[in-house]
């Protein structure tokens, strides 16, 4: 049998559970039906059903909170080698359903399985990562005055909702969730509603590895039903988000009456600047990479290509013939390099964009068509000889789409990469050190890569500049997010204090 077909049979396999009964709420660790009756996944391979899940309103949602609520005390206060030892359990049961985690988010959401693998085992990194901060996470500093010796310490701000997108959703939620459990909050997760399976698993998962209940409960539905009603619950005092840029002002209003805390984690028109100075053999891998894996439905994409006049036409010529052999297929073969996009809707979007290239004067070098169904496949597309006004050159598309836009010199380049509403990534190629320093102290972007693809490493900063995002993540970045600072001041002697009403 190939390899694809003994996917897809382990696939059926675990979808047999999902298909025999519906997808429910998990609120204080039991099953709850959605107030709002069901609706239904899609395959975006084939435009099957997957499944009915439930449809949560603001009923499961208040049900929810106050069962992260309720747990809250208790998950704080349980010793921080306990919630050590959990997570670490979690991160194991993670690893020991990598597999039915990979299958499951590529059949609902049409990743490609090569990139999903290992975006599950990046779920349960995320968790061991955070095991390992959790003993110190609450440390503080002593900050000694004349009067006083002042103790800072941190806790945990309370029970936080955490609403996630439908790309990596696996891996996404982890990246919140993870630190949050660390911190001692407990969670209310809602997923999105194209990709509900794998937030189904990740919450068995931790319950299995010893969670106890209501310290992460998850609520699906939609986003303007149940995502809204998280934002606005009084038992919720923050909201970690990762979406769109306008839902993460939609955000930021609906907690506006009860003063939540958010992290936004939003999108992105991230530019690849290459300089002919640099590794052009690299830079070509690295530029395909950062757009066409993870079928261009990553926050990181380097979806502008800034290519100086002097290199650009071999490197456009290279970058057509290798766009063209991209293997476009079955998200779960394994020689597939990019799957169907998520949904309808977002097949609808991505598609306009041809159209749209061809108004505004671009040229379509590559792809520039859907590929005929069942399922929602796009061929990888290169737009060239853009500006950087068009609006493929400034608005998200969020697929296997690349705008090649051309520039004489750096002060160009840096104006170019600079002119964009979004400032989540940049990317920098040349061999030249000192344009690398000013280059990237000049460029707006939260995180920057010389001479790389996006490497992640979990202690560094990961978050977006104007409208990418509020907030950071990774390291201690999270536990700020996730914890209050207070202060405590105990008097060192008898000091005086200033008697009113003595005279
Ligand atoms: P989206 O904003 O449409 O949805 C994200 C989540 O928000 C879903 O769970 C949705 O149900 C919910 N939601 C929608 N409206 C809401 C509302 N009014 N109140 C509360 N919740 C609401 O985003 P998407 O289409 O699922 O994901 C793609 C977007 O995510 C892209 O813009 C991408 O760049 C961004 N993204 C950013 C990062 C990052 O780290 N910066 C990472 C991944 C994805």
């Amino acid at each position: 049998m190939s390899l694809l077909a003994d996917n897809i049979k382990s696939l059926e396999g675990y979808l047999a559970r999902f298909r025999a009964s519906s997808i429910q709420n998990r609120i204080a660790g039991a099953d709850v039906p959605g107030a709002g009756g069901t609706f239904q996944t899609i395959s975006p391979v084939d435009e099957s059903v997957i499944c009915d899940v439930a449809r949560g309103t603001a009923d499961d949602i208040d049900a929810a909170a106050q069962a992260a609520s309720d747990a809250f005390a208790g998950w704080r206060d349980m010793p921080a080698k306990e919630r050590r030892g959990i997570l670490i359990r979690i991160a194991e049961g993670i690893e020991a359903r990598a597999e039915e985690i990979a299958l499951c988010e590529c059949w609902d959401t049409g990743q490609a399985h090569k990139f999903m693998s290992k975006a599950a085992l990046r779920g349960a990194e995320n968790f061991r990562y955070f095991a390992d901060q959790v003993v110190q996470a609450r440390d503080g500093q002593h900050l000694k005055s004349p009067t006083l010796m002042n103790v800072t310490s941190r806790v945990p701000i309370g029970p936080v909702g955490v609403i996630t997108p439908w790309n990596t959703p696996f891996m996404l939620s982890t990246w919140k969730i993870a630190p949050a459990l660390a911190a001692g909050c407990t969670v209310v997760h809602k997923p999105a509603e194209a990709s509900p399976l794998t937030a189904r698993l990740l919450v068995e998962i931790a319950e299995e590895a010893g969670l106890p209940p209501g310290v992460l409960n998850t609520v699906n539905g939609f986003g303007e039903e149940a995502g809204k009603a998280l934002c606005e619950h009084p038992k919720i005092r923050a909201i970690a988000f990762v979406g769109e840029s306008r839902t993460g002002s939609l955000i930021t209003k609906q907690g506006a009456d009860t003063l939540k805390r958010n992290h936004l984690e939003l999108g992105g028109k991230n530019p690849v600047i290459v300089f002919d100075d640099a590794d052009l053999d690299r830079a070509l891998d690295a530029v395909i990479f950062m757009i066409y894996s993870i079928n261009g439905e990553r926050c990181t994409s380097s979806s502008r290509l800034l290519i100086q006049d002097t290199i650009r036409a071999e490197f456009e010529a290279k970058l057509v013939a290798r766009v063209n052999n991209i293997n476009v297929g079955h998200p779960l073969d394994p020689r597939t390099e990019i799957g169907p996009l998520v949904s309808q809707e977002h097949f609808d979007k991505v598609t306009s964009y041809f159209d749209i290239a061809k108004d505004d004067g671009a040229t379509i070098a590559a792809g520039g068509e859907a590929i005929e169904g069942p399922g929602f496949f796009v061929k990888p597309t290169l737009f060239t000889g853009a500006s950087n006004q068009m609006r493929i050159a400034q608005e998200e598309i969020f697929g296997p789409v690349l705008t090649s836009i051309p520039f004489a010199t750096e002060e160009e380049a840096l104006a170019i990469a600079n002119d964009t509403p979004y400032g989540l990534t940049g990317y920098v190629w040349t061999n030249d050190l000192t344009r690398a320093l000013q280059f990237t102290d000049q460029l707006e972007a939260g995180m920057i890569w010389v001479n790389s693809e996006n490497v992640r490493h979990l202690p560094t900063p990961f978050g977006g500049v104007k409208s990418s995002g509020i907030g950071r993540d990774g390291g201690d970045w999270s536990f700020e997010f996730y914890m209050e600072q207070k202060h405590v001041g105990f008097a060192t002697g008898q000091h005086k204090i200033t008697k009113l009403g003595a005279l």
